[in-house]
Parts: C-alpha cells; sequence; structure tokens
C-alpha cells in the first residue's frame, strides 16, 4: 500500500506528494488530524505528485497529513441485499448512517453496503468439478420476488474448478460458499458479495441487442407518442418545476421493468427527502406489494460533497448493471444529471483545466456519453436476456436548452421528451412538448407495435401530424384573429387540441388515469383517431368548439373510467353514438 503527504488543498481537491506509483482512478485515505480516514479518489496524477477529490467535509486537513493509497478503484458491493436500501453514492446506507450520526452525516463514518449479519437462503446450482470463470452462476438465494443469483466474481481471472461448494442453507454474504481451485492450483473461497469498480462497465454478455421490445410507462404521450426501448436510452430536459420529478415518479411507478434504481443526484435537500420519505410508501401496481421491495435509491444532495454526487450515477448504473446479469430487466431514473455535470465542472474548475463551453470540462461531452452508453439490451452467457435502460433528467437554466449538459445528452440518447414551460404554466401535464420531443425507437420497434396494431405507427405520423397542423393554425389565429381563421382552419385547431387533451394529457394524481396499458392506448386511440378523420358538420366556430368541449368531457370521463368497467362501457357507448352521428 502505497503512502504520501498532503501538501496543498483547495476545498476538497487536496495535492497530495507520493514515492511509489499512484493510479488513476484509485481510492485512498487522508488520515485527519482528529483520527477520523477521509475517502478520497485520486482524479490526475502528474510527476510525484497527484490530486484527490475528498468524499467528505475538508476542514483542518493540514499540509503534512498522511495519505494512504488503497489501489484500488471506487467500487461497489454486490450481493443479495441491494434492493430496498436508501444508499449515498457511495453505497452508504443512508439510515443507518443518520442512526449512528444523527441527520448531519459525520465525517470519515463508513458502514458495509450489504448487512453482514443477515442471512440468505442459498441453494446452490452447480456442484463439484464443474469448471467455471468469471461471471458463472454458482447458486441463487430469494431475494425479494427475485431468484439473486450467486456469480464467480466478474474480476475473476481464467478458468477454476469448484472443489466445494455448501449445501442448500442459511449463509451471511460474507461466507465462503464455495472454493475452487485456480489454473495456477490455487484454491480461493467466494462468497456472495463482491466488489466492481463503478467506473468500468461490466460486460459479461455476448453480445448487445437491438433495444426493440417497448418499455411501457403508461405514460400515453410517451409509450405511444415518443417512445423508450427496453434497454434504451431518454433524457427529460425541463426548466425548474415543469414537472420532472412528478414524471419521473410516474414512470417509476409503472414502468414494466423488474428492478428500479433511483439516482436523486444533487437536487435540493429538501426534495431528495421528499422522494425518500414517499417512496417506500408506494404501491406496487404490479404485484400490490410496496415499490421499494425492487428498488434502489442511491441518493446525493447539493449540500454533500460534489465527489460523492459524481460518483452516484455510476454507483446507481453499476448495480443496475448487476442485476442485469440475473437476466432482469432494470430502469434507471436519474434525477437530475444536470447537478452531476456541476460536480464535474466543479471539480475541474478546482483542477485549473482549461474549460470549454459555460466553464463545464471540455471532456463533458465524452463522459455523458459514456454513461448513456451503459444502457443496453444484451444475450448473456447462458442465453437469456436482460436489460438497463436509462432515463436522465436535465435541468438547464432559464429552460434552455441549448446549453451543453442538454445538447450533450440529447445528442447520445434515443428519445427526447422536452418539458416546456409553456406546457406546464398552462397546465398540460405530463409537460411533455409534443412539438419538440422525438424517438428513435418508434422504427426500431416496427415489429412491437405492429402486433400492437397494424395500423398503429401509420395512424401515429397522421397524428402527429395534425398536432403540427394544429399549432401552425393556432399561430396564424394568434395574429389575425378568430374571425380571420376559416372555419374549416378552426376545426383543425380543435381536433389538436382534443387530440392534446384528451390523449397527451394526463392526469398523474388519478388512479386510473395515471397508468394504461399498451391494450388501453391502442385502444382510446383508435376511438380518438375516428373523431379527428370526421367531418364535423357545425354551424359555426361557437357550435364547433362546443362539440370538442363536450367530446373532450366525454373522452376524460372515459379515460378516468376502470378499464372495461361499467363506465367505461357507458361511456364508450356515449362515444360511439356521436361517432355515428
Ligand atoms: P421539476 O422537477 O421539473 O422542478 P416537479 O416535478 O417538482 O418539477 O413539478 C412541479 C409541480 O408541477 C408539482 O409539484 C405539481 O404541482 C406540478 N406537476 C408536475 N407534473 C404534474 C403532473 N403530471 N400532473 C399534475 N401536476 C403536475
Ligand atoms: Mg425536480
Amino acid at each position: 500500500m502505497g503512502m504520501g503527504r498532503v501538501v496543498a488543498a483547495y476545498g476538497n481537491m487536496v495535492t497530495v506528494s507520493f514515492d511509489e506509483s499512484v493510479r488513476q482512478n484509485e481510492v485512498a485515505y487522508i488520515m485527519a488530524t482528529d483520527g477520523t480516514k477521509l475517502k478520497s479518489e485520486v482524479i490526475r496524477v502528474r510527476g510525484d505528485q497527484c490530486n484527490v477529490q475528498v468524499f467528505e467535509d475538508t476542514r483542518d486537513i493540514r499540509v503534512g497529513d498522511e495519505v494512504e493509497f488503497t489501489g484500488d478503484l471506487l467500487v461497489v458491493e454486490l450481493g443479495p441485499g441491494l434492493l430496498e436500501q436508501i444508499y449515498d453514492g457511495l453505497q452508504n446506507p443512508l439510515p443507518k448512517l443518520s442512526e449512528a450520526t444523527g441527520h448531519f452525516l459525520k465525517r470519515g463514518v463508513y458502514f458495509e453496503a450489504l448487512d453482514r449479519a443477515k442471512r440468505w437462503d442459498f441453494t446452490p446450482t452447480a456442484k463439484v468439478g464443474d469448471t467455471v470463470e468469471a461471471g458463472a452462476v454458482l447458486g441463487s438465494v430469494p431475494e425479494g420476488k427475485f431468484q439473486h443469483q450467486i456469480f464467480v466474481p466478474f474480476n475473476f481471472i481464467g478458468r477454476a474448478e469448484i472443489v466445494r461448494i455448501s449445501p442448500k442453507g442459511l449463509y451471511t454474504v460474507a461466507e465462503a460458499i464455495a472454493e475452487v481451485k485456480d489454473e495456477a492450483g490455487q484454491v480461493r473461497e467466494i462468497s456472495m458479495v463482491q466488489r466492481w469498480p463503478i467506473k468500468i462497465p461490466l460486460r459479461q454478455y455476448q453480445e448487445r441487442l437491438l433495444p426493440d421490445q417497448p418499455l411501457v410507462t403508461g405514460c400515453r404521450i410517451i409509450d405511444s407518442f415518443y417512445p423508450v426501448a427496453k434497454g434504451g436510452t431518454a433524457c427529460i430536459p425541463g426548466p425548474f418545476g415543469s414537472g420532472k420529478t412528478v414524471l419521473q415518479q410516474i414512470i417509476s411507478r409503472y414502468a414494466d421493468v423488474d428492478i428500479i434504481m433511483v439516482a436523486a443526484c444533487g437536487e435540493r435537500a429538501g426534495e431528495v427527502v421528499e422522494t425518500l420519505r414517499e417512496f417506500p410508501h408506494l404501491e406496487d401496481p404490479y404485484t400490490g406489494r410496496t415499490l421499494m421491495e425492487r428498488t434502489v435509491i442511491i441518493c446525493n444532495t447539493s449540500s454533500m460533497p460534489v465527489a460523492a454526487r459524481e460518483a452516484s450515477i455510476y454507483t446507481a448504473i453499476t448495480i443496475g448493471e448487476y442485476y442485469r446479469q440475473m437476466g432482469l430487466h432494470v430502469l434507471i431514473l436519474a434525477d437530475s444529471t444536470s447537478r452531476w455535470a456541476q460536480a464535474l465542472r466543479e471539480m475541474s474548475g478546482r483542477l485549473e483545466e482549461i474549460p470549454g463551453e459555460e466553464a463545464f470540462p471540455a471532456y463533458l461531452q465524452s463522459r455523458i456519453a459514456e454513461f448513456y452508453e451503459r444502457a443496453g439490451f444484451v444475450r448473456l452467457n447462458d442465453g437469456r436476456t436482460g436489460s438497463v435502460s436509462v432515463i436522465g433528467t436535465v435541468s438547464p437554466a432559464g429552460g434552455n436548452f441549448e446549453e451543453p449538459v442538454t445538447q450533450g445528452t440529447l445528442a447520445v440518447v434515443g428519445a427526447f421528451l422536452g418539458l416546456t414551460w409553456a406546457r406546464s404554466n398552462a397546465r398540460r401535464f405530463p409537460a411533455i412538448d409534443p412539438l419538440i420531443s422525438w424517438s428513435k425507437y418508434l422504427d426500431q420497434m416496427r415489429a412491437s407495435l405492429d402486433k400492437v396494431d397494424p395500423q398503429w405507427l401509420a395512424m401515429l405520423k397522421d397524428a402527429q401530424g395534425l398536432i403540427f397542423e394544429g399549432n401552425e393554425v393556432k399561430k396564424r389565429m394568434d395574429v389575425v384573429g378568430e374571425e380571420g381563421t376559416s372555419l374549416a382552419d378552426f376545426i383543425v385547431h380543435l381536433k389538436a387540441e382534443f387530440l392534446d387533451s384528451v390523449y397527451l394529457q394526463q392526469n398523474a394524481f388519478d388512479p386510473v388515469d395515471a397508468f394504461n396499458t399498451m391494450e388501453r392506448q391502442a385502444y382510446t386511440f383508435k376511438t380518438i383517431f375516428k373523431v379527428l378523420g370526421m367531418d364535423i358538420s357545425a354551424k359555426d366556430k361557437d357550435d364547433a368548439r362546443d362539440i370538442f368541449f363536450r367530446l373532450s368531457a366525454l373522452f376524460k370521463n372515459w379515460n378516468a373510467s376502470a378499464w372495461q368497467g361499467e363506465d367505461f362501457r357507458r361511456y364508450e357507448a356515449q362515444i360511439n353514438e356521436f361517432v355515428r352521428g
């Protein structure tokens, strides 16, 4: 283990001189005067000095303080017991931390990420004599409703032979459940917990597949108009208060995935606390149990040190990749990636690097790309499939999408769900603006969508066209007034408004309307499509307005009625009566 000494400190950036070699991104501990060991990461090495970013409050660090280099990269612990946890960016369990140190996190206090006392019911699937290598499955333990698989560590080098494997029974994560003899003839113990460096993608799979299956969120404007694929990526940029967090919460609740990873990075402290308070009580709409049972929350508030914030999204995605290894579908929700980018900017500033646009480091774009590239739909080595999807919010100051984080993100994601003030101020929720949003997955998912309805894509393109046409009419009408607009144009405007209000908008707080299955979306959309295709014979504009007003009310009631229930049937009958004329 290498040693060094503090030679300078600037905020959380500490310069350390060392004798032996130091590795980029290795973890180091600074021995503070009060005896605490402060965790940090080497972020730049130059000659016989390096810069370390401290994950803690750096008050009273002094020149001359001793530094211990570990030689290990920043890692997460992987194993049973991750689900239901609330961690900080360095995988410290937050509830435990606050129990031990009160609400103000104490310096230098670290906990094991996984409970060392809890015993898990292990069932072996491999046997003595089997030849295994990194990522091979040794057995499993039940965790929530999943079979959590126990792997040969992903960093195991070469092949090995199993010489002992524990029988079915209860074991703690740190107990050896198997022994293997490696190629050098050395016997090594394997437990249920392993470590993996957070900044290195876990690539234990045969191949990446084209994401062509929808990730159903239950949100109509997303699933029908701007869908996200399983294993795909999306960004949700939006100004402050436009509904990013509410949208993320809805998606986390209803998305048809196995595991939800929430990375709450550095939004205001109050907001994160709110997430933490609410989340454990949310009911899982698919199982009726708690949503937390299949959730991991990684949370950092802006009051926590920037380096921990920078680490948090990597911690989240690494845990996501781990569960993907079990053939599961994982969704990572990062809210907000702008806070993460700000952490990068702060760190870069302290390193006095040459700043790029808006003082972000020149490598911002590549860091964003590297993060989103870890999403993917993969075929695992045993032939099963699994996915990690990533949806990140971006909070550009003043809602200006021309800034580097939004631009850097939209260059790499597959879907862009842009929230605007125009819509949120008009209380058109979710405030995803159909005029600026897009998804590259529509064509990719064609086969799946054709199964929902062979006419799906064609209808959709028409409906999108109508939204734009309606917007053109509206813009002209803003200039020439309603009087100067023809009845035919006015009806185009009303049709677009109707589509918007009964389909694109959705009430997040209505238990029925909040979530639509694809089946229901297709059903509703086809009916709406019929209305859009109708010749509306209105006497005048007031008459036309009146017709659409009644229609909208009818469809809203329909949307709020339980699928195929009595009310649903009743409103549907009234709608059909209208369509027949
Ligand atoms: P952001 O995270 O973009 O700053 P929030 O998600 O916190 O914004 O939303 C701000 C407010 O807007 C919410 O408190 C809520 O009142 C309203 N809101 C947002 N989304 C919706 C929605 N889908 N339905 C109804 N109200 C919403
Ligand atoms: Mg928010």
